[in-house]
Parts: C-alpha cells; structure tokens; sequence
C-alpha cells in the first residue's frame, strides 16, 4: 500500500524491522517514532530511505498524552494519503509473582502497553478520518495473552489481554469505514526486550522447547504485520494472528 506508515518503537526489535522492510510492501514514507534511543532511530531511518522511502523521526513518550498529541500534530503537516499504524511499542516488567506486582509497576506496564497504545490509535483515526484516504492498523500483542505467563509476568500479559480485545472492538467500529484493525501476537522473539526485564536469553532458552524448536525473529513479525496492513489482506480485519512457532 502507498502512503505514510506510523511505527511506534522504531528504534528497535520489532517496530525497526518493520519500518526498514516498509519499502518493500510499497509504502512510500515512514513515521519512525522513538522515545530515547535517537542512534536507534536514526539507523532505522536510514534504511527506511535506502529503500526509496522517505522517513520523519518523530520522539515521544508514548506514556505522555500531550507528547502523543504533539507527534500527531507533526504528521498532520505531512502530505496527506493512506495511513498505516504498527501499534508497536511496549515493555515488560522484571520476573515476578503477584506479591512482586505493586501498583506502581503495573501502573507502568498498563500505561505503555495499553493507555499509550489507545491513545495512538485513535489520535491515528482521526488523521485517517481527517485524510480521507483510509488506512490500517496492526496492534502488536503478545502470546502472553492466551498464555498468561505465570510467575514471569502476568501483568504484561493482562496488558496484551486489553489490546486484542481492544483490537477486536476497533475492528468493529471502524469496518464500515473501510478500515481494516488487526493484532499479531509474537511469541519468543530475538529482540532486546528479553534483556530490558532483566532475562537476557530468554528468547533462546525458552525458542528451544516451542513446537518449531526456535526463537522467532524480528523480521519474521514485520512480515505478518506488514501483510496483515496491505491490500493483500483486504479481506483480513478483527483477526489475532499468532507469530510464535506454534507456541
Ligand atoms: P524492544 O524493546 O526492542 O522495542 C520496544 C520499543 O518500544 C522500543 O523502541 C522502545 O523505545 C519503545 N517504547 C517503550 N516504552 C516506550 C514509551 N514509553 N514511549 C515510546 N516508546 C516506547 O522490544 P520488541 O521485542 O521489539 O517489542 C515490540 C513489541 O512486541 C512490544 O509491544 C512487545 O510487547 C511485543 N512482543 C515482543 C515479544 C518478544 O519476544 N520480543 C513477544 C511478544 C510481544
């Protein structure tokens, strides 16, 4: 699909591959959004332009609704068209039980993961309806919403629990629209995430004992979402697709 494709925590894992393989599913520009890594971004943009693409670096810390109005602001001066959104960003919190879970720490992960997720989609479908040239969305979930993830972190699972429903009833407010609002849910996937909550590894360790016997890689999410956004999925909306190696 030609036009502007939002990726939220493009400077890293999964929102970089995305945003670096955009060009090759015919999206012309590229909205390479970050919070603190500006090299991280920068580098992604650089292969976003290698492509042919254009791409605007845009910082926000999606947990700040002012920041989050301020990138749309931004995105709104650009050249209107298509508009695809990769609800990306996310973190997870360290290994722990529900004694370990205090309010502050699930304050945190609800308002990344879910409350900053919210918010950049509907900031992304009033531009769409704004534009007037329509768009997708793909919110990146986690199999930890089927799975739980007891005694590692049940708090980030609960959050990615919020965001398929919340997909499932986006997809039916705005089908008519002609918007299409999808979810992957990865399962064990090489990115840097596993070392941020304290377990680097994991994704290797544990890839090992999944039906496929392998970690995932960050490209082979891009490839989901990136079809999941194309007209090659036209007929495709309301749907959580798993990328987890049959985990
Ligand atoms: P990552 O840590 O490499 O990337 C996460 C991105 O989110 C980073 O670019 C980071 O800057 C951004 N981010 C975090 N907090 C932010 C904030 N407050 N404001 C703005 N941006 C913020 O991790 P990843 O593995 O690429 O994760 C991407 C998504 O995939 C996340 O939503 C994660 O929950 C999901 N996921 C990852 C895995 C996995 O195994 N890697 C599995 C399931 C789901």
């Amino acid at each position: 699909m030609s036009g502007l494709l939002i990726v939220t925590g493009a400077s890293a894992g999964i929102g970089a591959a995305t945003a670096r393989m955009a060009g090759f599913s015919g999206w012309s520009r590229v909205v390479v959004h970050y919070n603190s890594d500006l090299n991280g971004a920068n580098e992604t943009a650089a292969m976003v332009e290698s492509m042919g693409a254009q791409a605007y670096v845009i910082k926000a810390d999606l947990t700040k609704p002012k920041q989050i109005e301020k990138m749309f602001e931004k995105i709104a001066d650009l050249k209107p068209g298509p508009v695809g959104l990769v609800n990306n960003a996310g973190i997870v919190g360290k290994k722990a039980s529900i004694a370990e879970l205090t309010p502050d720490r699930v304050a945190g992960i609800f308002a990344t993961n879910v409350l900053g997720a919210i918010e950049v989609a509907r900031q992304s479908v009033l531009l769409m309806r704004t534009w007037g040239h329509g768009g997708s969305i793909v919110n990146v979930s986690s199999v930890a919403a089927k799975l739980g993830s007891a005694h590692e972190y049940i708090d980030y699972a609960a959050s990615k629990g919020a965001m398929d429903t919340f997909t499932l009833g986006l997809a039916d407010e705005l089908a008519a629209e002609g918007i299409r609002v999808n979810a992957i849910r990865p399962g064990l996937i090489e990115t840097a995430i596993h070392e941020k909550g304290g377990q680097p590894g994991r994704a290797e360790r544990l890839g090992a004992g999944t039906p496929m016997g392998r970690a995932g890689t960050a490209e082979e999410c891009a490839e989901a979402i990136l079809w999941l956004l194309s007209e090659r999925a036209s007929y495709t909306t309301r749907s959580l697709l798993d990328v987890a190696g049959g985990r």
